[in-house]
């Protein structure tokens, strides 16, 4: 369904479309010359963990994606993050035909699509991870560690690991809408994280050594500061990158946060990141109209959405997804209360004000021309256009915004057209108004 203020603008958009035929306006996706670094990079990271779970030379832990994963790193546990394997189903467009295997198990077709692909993969016994990095299967956890703050799922997930291969499991159960946060929600939950310590111990065969875990948060603290300045460089005009190049190049920060080979490739990426904004050399070529994405993003379609944008000289410049990485507050200097309020303090986490806050600033900070909702259908916790929100930002900001239908991984709740339209009904409303 089209948003309000879309309707209006549909004629534009047939006409938009019969001129995107044309040879002329084919899009040109600039390639970012670190992505062969970033794919060295995953292919290490990998190879580690499959090592480790055939030969168990070190500790498998599957962490949830803003789990205490510096806490794991610190005992030596290969971490393994299954968010990030359901991307890559998403991505590879597996899913489409694993998530009936999970629904047909007892998952139902409305829950996180993550979840239903990645138990399908395993019943299927199919993985994307063969293909890219020869693995025969996902790593086998010897420990499944969850946080609740982005949904109650994660923890389904991996309990449906704990009962196929009785493992431990244990998390930090996190409170949600959180507006101000406290120090009672700090020390909570700094208290939640080390009682998980006794388990850590048992599992790993390893102490607890505070030195250890100190140097692990001070690493995953650069890394994320690294983060944070690649995605700032979108402030630029033109943006010398993409949310799409986001998606991609934020794995060393999802799945290597707290090892230091994920800093130094932030250090290079940023190196070529400046040198393309010292040359006036955007990600996309003519860069007219500046984009914000809120939401998941759609995986299986992440190519021909650049194409799309960069067709109509559109960039989207920032996201909430990708700045999900950026945990400021692990610089705190005690490692338990920085792990707390770095993984507290996270968008998905907080009171629909601080949402309201949040994205007002993203508009003015990268002078965002529209706005792009995404309402994924198995993902509530990453749709923030159902309860008014874009209504109350944007109506006072005046940035026209579109909602597109569709979903993360399942691509049965997609559609290309429409989404297309809506895409292009933004752009359209732009250039009416002469921005
Ligand atoms: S936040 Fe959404 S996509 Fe992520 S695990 Fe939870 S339901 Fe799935």
């Amino acid at each position: 369904m089209l948003s309000d203020g879309v309707l209006t603008f549909l004629p534009f958009v047939r006409r938009i479309r019969e001129a995107t035929v044309s040879e002329e306006r084919k899009p040109s996706i600039k390639k970012i010359r670190s992505t062969g670094a970033m794919k060295r990079l995953m292919a290490e990271y990998f190879a580690e963990l499959d090592e480790a779970a055939t030969t168990g030379s070190a500790k498998v832990a599957w962490c949830t994606s803003v789990g205490p994963a510096e806490l794991l790193r610190s005992f030596g546990f290969r971490v393994y993050f299954p968010e990030n394997h359901g991307a890559l189903l998403g991505a590879s467009r597996m899913a489409a035909e694993l998530i009936p295997a999970a629904n047909a198990f007892g998952y139902s077709p409305d829950i996180c699509s993550y979840l239903t692909s990645d138990v399908g993969s395993f019943l299927q016994k199919k993985t994307p991870l063969t293909p890219a990095f020869g693995m025969a299967s996902v790593p086998k956890a010897d420990l499944l560690i969850y946080n609740t703050n982005q949904c109650r799922d994660v923890q389904d997930w991996l309990a449906f690991y704990q009962r196929e291969w009785q493992v431990p499991m244990a998390g930090i159960l996190t409170p949600r809408s959180l507006g101000e946060i406290t120090s009672t929600h700090i020390e909570s939950l700094a208290t939640q994280h080390r009682e998980l310590i006794p388990l850590l111990e048992e599992v790993s065969g390893q102490a607890f050594d505070i030195d250890r875990l100190r140097e692990v948060v001070a690493s995953s603290f650069r890394c994320t500061q690294l983060w944070k300045k690649v995605l700032r460089l979108a402030e630029h005009k033109p943006s010398p990158l993409t949310f799409f190049d986001g998606t991609i190049h934020m794995g060393p920060a999802v799945v290597l946060r707290g090892d230091p080979r994920a800093e130094t490739y932030y250090e290079t990426l940023i190196a070529e990141l400046k040198q393309r904004t010292a040359e006036q050399l955007g990600a996309v070529d003519g860069e007219s109209y500046r984009f914000y994405w809120e939401g998941m993003p759609v995986w299986g379609k992440l190519r021909d959405h650049a194409e799309t944008f960069a067709e109509h000289r559109a960039c989207v410049v920032a996201s909430t997804y990708c700045n999900s990485w950026i945990f400021d507050g692990l610089g705190e200097q005690d490692p338990f209360k920085g792990m707390a309020r770095a993984y507290s303090e996270i968008f998905i986490v907080r009171s629909e004000e601080f949402k309201e806050e949040y994205l007002a600033r993203m508009v003015r900070e990268y002078e965002i021309d529209g706005i792009v909702f995404h309402d994924a259908k198995t993902c509530p916790n990453n749709s923030n256009n159902r309860y008014g929100l874009p209504g109350r930002v944007l109506d006072s900001l005046d940035v026209p915004h579109v909602v597109i239908n569709g979903d993360l991984n399942d691509l049965r709740m997609y559609s290309e057209e429409q989404a297309r339209t809506q895409f292009e009904a933004l752009v359209e409303q732009l250039h009416e108004r002469g921005s």
